[in-house]
């Protein structure tokens, strides 16, 4: 978040979004599930200029065996950004952004997989930030849940992200990179669709308190959205019919 920054305009005259978005619009998003062979679970996510792949494996054996839980599976998260994933390349390995963001997506997991399933192993989740154009945390969040739905984890709901903020004197949806830089304010949330609860939620930059309940509205519907998209995709990958509808032919 740089603050404010007048020589760049980020609303043109008829409210339009530097990428021709009207403020309450997502960017794309293509989601497809099960695109590693070598991973128990996978998830490839186009997201704007986002591009993430997740992976998942295990439940498996835990490393180091001293991290092992006898009631419930230890739930290891790794955010990484690739060097080539940003304008100025990134320097490879972990970073205290990286270890933060990995930190909260554990957390906000750990709510919603049923590790006590699994006592005594480990679940991984490796998310790989390929091309990053802001909002890269939730989705790698939104990727992470459908490779561990494809690992075939059992969990008590999906994880559906989305971030809201403000740009030029006005909430807007899901900020792309120069919005998110040259804005006021930024909101990342990540929900449990069907519960409601709020799994993960930040923020900087400043916004009043009608300002912050828009944009923390914004994302959760945000968040909603892709939560449909999720189950479409994880539909759609698994053929799975729903009963009466109009796809339902044998
Ligand atoms: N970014 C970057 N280099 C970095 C970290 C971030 O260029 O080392 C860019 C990247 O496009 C990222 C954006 O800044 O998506 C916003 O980063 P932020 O920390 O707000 O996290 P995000 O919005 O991606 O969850």
């Amino acid at each position: 978040m740089g603050g404010h920054n007048p020589g760049i305009k980020l609303l043109d005259k008829d409210g339009k979004r530097i990428d021709g978005r009207g403020l309450y619009d997502l960017r794309p998003i293509k989601m497809e599930i099960g695109v590693l062979k070598k991973a128990d679970g996978s998830a490839y996510l186009e997201w704007g200029g986002n591009k993430v792949m997740a992976a998942v494996y295990g439940p498996k054996p835990v490393m180091p065996r001293h991290l092992a839980n006898p009631y419930k599976a230890v739930l290891m998260y790794r955010y990484n950004m690739a060097p080539f994933s940003v304008d100025d390349r990134k320097r490879p390995g972990p970073d205290r952004r990286s270890i933060e963001i990995s930190k909260i997506s554990r957390d906000a997991l750990e709510r919603i997989v049923m590790t006590e399933y699994f006592p005594n192993t480990m679940i991984e989740i490796f998310v790989e930030i390929l091309q990053a154009d802001a909002g890269t945390r939730c989705a790698a969040l939104t990727a992470a849940s459908l490779a561990l739905a494809d690992a075939g984890i059992p969990m008590r709901d999906l994880v559906a992200a989305c971030a809201a903020g403000k740009i030029d004197g006005k909430v807007a949806l899901d900020l792309k990179k120069e919005e998110d830089n040259y804005g006021e304010s930024d909101m990342p949330l990540a929900i449990s669709p069907r519960t409601g609860d709020i799994l993960l939620f930040q923020m900087d930059g400043l916004l009043t308190k009608e300002e912050y309940l828009e944009s923390l509205h914004l994302a959760l519907e945000g968040a909603k959205k892709v939560s449909e998209m999720q189950k479409k995709a994880l539909k759609d990958k698994y053929k799975i019919e729903t009963l009466g509808g109009e796809d339902d032919k044998v």
